[in-house]
């Protein structure tokens, strides 16, 4: 019988935890925490979600400032206001949405922000201090994965751990926090040849492919333990994960649900981030 991973609750848990830290900040040190989202052009995927992560700052007692640019906004634009936020004293996070509309140079904006207000972790010099298993602002969705299988109580030490996707988002710190927990990690992606026989013999197996249903029955080993980061659509429009959950879940000990797993962790290990970054600076 498996175990379903529902990161609903643990969300909700750790965002009560996350709410009591930013109290206590705020008493003791008689300031806000902030967090800064810049939000270029009007994908209107990204519009939900910058609704959704300010909100989510209200919930906790984190102060948002919300920076919203027209499409056409210019590289010089957009690069003056992260240099701005990057000096500003109230703002302990920098959230640049991404995809940024085409012309600008995601990767230049990007560099702009301090790596110790870098609360999406994307930098190189944070995901650099995580190869090197050193402290760093880790990015949002890997963490959150890392705190539900603590949470949950799931060992990683000795254990298989097959991550497929190899993004700078997801696959590649997913991997680098695997390893560092003490897992044997191999990592797969679109050139992997034998993906099925890897994903076979994976005591934790991680699927951050964007492909809906990927990993099938004949990929798990019985009792491994599952998680799905794909946020996918199905031929009926319906939201599905990177797994084909109805064939998989009977042979798991445990597997994350699409939607209610990992992705509401994601918005909350960017709380998480953000009060780090802020106790960090004190
Ligand atoms: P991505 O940048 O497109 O990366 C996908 C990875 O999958 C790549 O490394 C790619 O390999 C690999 N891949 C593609 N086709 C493959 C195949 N046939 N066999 C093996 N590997 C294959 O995507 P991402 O940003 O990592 O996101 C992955 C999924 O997670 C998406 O569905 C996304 O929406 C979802 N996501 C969810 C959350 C959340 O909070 N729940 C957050 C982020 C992402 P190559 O490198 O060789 O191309």
């Amino acid at each position: 019988m498996y175990k379903l991973i529902d990161g609903k609750a643990h969300s909700r848990c750790l965002r009560e935890q996350i709410a009591d830290e930013v109290k206590e900040y705020k008493r003791s040190l008689g300031r806000d925490i902030g967090l800064a989202v810049v939000l270029v052009g009007n994908d209107g995927a990204s519009q939900v979600y910058v609704r959704n992560k300010i909100k989510a700052c209200e919930e906790v007692g984190i102060k948002s400032f919300a920076y919203y640019l027209p499409e056409t906004a210019s590289e010089q634009e957009v690069e003056e206001l992260v240099c701005e936020l990057a000096e500003n004293d109230a703002v302990h996070g920098i959230l640049v949405q991404l995809p940024l509309p085409k012309g600008l140079d995601a990767e230049k904006i990007l560099s702009l922000i301090p790596v110790d207000k870098d609360v999406d972790g994307f930098s190189e010099s944070n995901m650099g201090s995580l190869c090197m298993n050193k402290p760093c602002l880790v990015a949002c969705t890997p963490n959150g994965i890392m705190k539900m299988l603590e949470r949950e109580g799931i060992q990683l030490k000795g254990k298989n751990a097959v991550v497929v996707g190899r993004s700078n988002i997801v696959g590649k710190p997913m991997a680098m926090l695997l390893l560092n927990a003490d897992a044997t990690v191999t990592v797969c992606h679109s050139k992997t040849v034998g993906i099925k026989e890897i994903c076979s013999s994976a005591d934790i197996l991680v699927a951050a492919v964007g492909r809906a249903k990927f990993i099938t029955s004949d990929m798990v080993k019985e009792g491994a333990v599952v998680i799905d980061v794909g946020m996918n659509r199905d031929e009926d429009g319906k939201l599905c994960g990177d797994v084909d959950f109805e064939g998989v879940k009977d042979k798991c000990s445990f597997i994350t649900p699409v939607p209610g797993g990992v992705g509401p962790m994601t918005i909350t290990m960017l709380l998480y981030n953000t009060l780090i970054a802020a106790k960090r600076r004190g």
